[in-house]
């Protein structure tokens, strides 16, 4: 395989430790940074735009691209299936442009055998006390799907030491601005 040349980071958190909302900051932070859209089988959220938060895909065609060797990594999170697009992937890298992963722990094991120089990324909650506090607060899932999550949530979180980052977030300028500063540091040892 041949060494990329872009930087990938690789962000992971459970759900309700604000990961989308730091990823967003990042993306407006360093517009340079391609963010990976992924594909998944899951329906499409209120607010969700096909192509820009996800690829909406069907469960037919997830699997056959399991199949084909279309996933850099996949993985099936909360009962749905989510996969990285190798194409896009290699494409990026190999043109010399920095990608962000928005992935599970899951995958970014997959990505970490693939591309080893990943900079792993995993963001913690404060506790899981607040975990659970923020998910009942979103007020979108039911006492059952949160019971779900927060177990998933402790299952990832007992992977954080696969990272080569762990970041807690407390106070989301503080998060946002450790997280702007790792990414600056690659960035500029790449130069
Ligand atoms: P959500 O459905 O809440 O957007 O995402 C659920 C979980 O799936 C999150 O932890 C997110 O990071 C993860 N995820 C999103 N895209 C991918 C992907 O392409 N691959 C893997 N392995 N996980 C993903």
């Amino acid at each position: 395989m041949m060494k990329p040349c872009g930087c990938l980071f690789v962000i992971s958190a459970p759900s309700g430790a604000g990961k989308s909302t730091l990823c967003k900051i990042l993306l407006e932070r360093f517009p340079d940074i391609c963010f990976s859209v992924s594909h998944t089988t899951r329906k499409p959220r209120s607010g969700e735009t096909d192509g820009k938060d996800y690829y909406f895909i069907s469960k037919d065609e997830f699997v056959k691209g399991t199949e084909t060797g279309r996933w850099t990594e996949w993985a099936e999170v909360h009962g749905n299936f989510y996969g990285t697009s190798a194409e896009f992937l290699d494409k990026s890298l190999n043109a010399g442009n920095d990608i962000l992963l928005d992935i599970d722990v899951q995958g970014t094991l997959q990505i970490l055998r693939q591309y080893p120089d990943s900079i792993t990324i995993f963001i913690l909650p404060p506790s899981i006390e607040i975990l659970r506090d923020r998910l009942k607060s979103r007020s979108t899932d039911t006492p059952e799907v949160i019971a779900w999550r927060l177990s998933n949530a402790e299952k990832e979180m007992a992977q954080k030491d696969r990272y080569r980052h762990i970041i807690v977030n407390d106070r989301l300028s503080e998060t946002a601005g450790e997280l702007i500063s790792i990414i600056e540091r690659y960035r500029s040892d790449k130069r």
